[in-house]
């Protein structure tokens, strides 16, 4: 099956259910949000999916990295009733490997199956990490077992300070970057992101086994660039110091070692 996502850092997006609520800063302009309110759906209630989108994975043989759940929050209250049935699914496919990733890992302890253990080899557990105020959620984070962690520092919309956490950082393996996309008309816009947070956060990590992910610039930062992609999301235009995609145990920061150790 083709990709049927945008997103770079995976491969196919799986959405066990829909909907959710508003936690935290980088919900202001969430892309579900809107697109529930261009179909004329109401975007606050969480409804579970057909079989055949719950179960899809089920069906390819070949390992993908599958974002889930990109239209919600895996760990959302409104579906404790389902997510047993989502953890089988992950359970019987370990070719997968699961990025799942929430707002709300103070639910995640209590959402574990029993058989969690260590934390599963097919499943990444990460925490959007938009501004220093939820720096917290790493330290929640760290201290659930798994088996890959990952920060997502998108959509970044502050400075990212990583110096009181190096111990925590340890524990990670992973970290996207990438500034908000949205629009100049209607309700969906957009916020700033500059440069030099995108590159605080690659200095910070690039002596830890913390692998880097720069997504995109976002829409005021690739206007603020003159990039040709409104969303800044083609890594060609960028200066050569920022242009990092790694995946876990897959770091070489090749490109930027020179430019940031200068
Ligand atoms: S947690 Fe995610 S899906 Fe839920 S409202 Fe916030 S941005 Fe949207």
């Amino acid at each position: 099956m083709a990709a049927n996502t945008k997103i770079e850092w995976t491969d196919n997006t799986v959405n066990f259910w829909t909907g959710c609520h508003k936690v935290s800063d980088g919900c202001k302009f969430c892309y579900m949000y809107r697109d529930k309110h261009k179909y004329g759906q109401d975007p606050t209630t969480v409804k579970r999916t057909s079989d055949a989108t719950f179960k899809q994975a089920l069906k390819w043989e070949k390992g993908k990295k599958i974002f889930t759940c990109s239209w919600s929050d895996f760990f959302v209250a409104d579906a404790d009733l389902w997510r047993e049935d989502a953890w089988d699914i992950i359970r019987q496919t370990p070719q997968h490997s699961w990025q799942i990733l929430t707002k709300r890992p103070e639910r995640i302890l209590q959402c574990l199956p029993d058989d969690w253990g260590d934390g599963w080899d097919n499943v990444w557990l990460g925490v959007s990490v938009e501004s220093q105020k939820y720096m917290h959620r790493i330290e929640e984070l760290a201290s659930i077992p798994a088996k890959t962690r990952f920060i997502s520092a998108e959509p970044l919309l502050g400075e990212l300070d990583f110096s009181k956490y190096a111990d925590t950082l340890k524990l990670f393996h992973w970290c996207i970057i990438g500034g908000e996309s949205g629009n100049d008309n209607g309700i969906w816009k957009y916020r700033p992101c500059e440069l030099e947070w995108v590159e605080r956060i690659i200095k910070d990590l690039k002596d830890t086994d913390v692998a880097i992910f720069v997504k995109q610039m976002g829409t005021s930062l690739s206007k603020k660039m003159g990039l040709k992609d409104r969303h800044g999301g083609d890594i060609v235009e960028w200066p050569v110091n920022i242009q990092v995609r790694e995946f876990p145990n897959e770091k070489s920061l090749v490109n930027i070692q020179s430019t940031l150790n200068s």
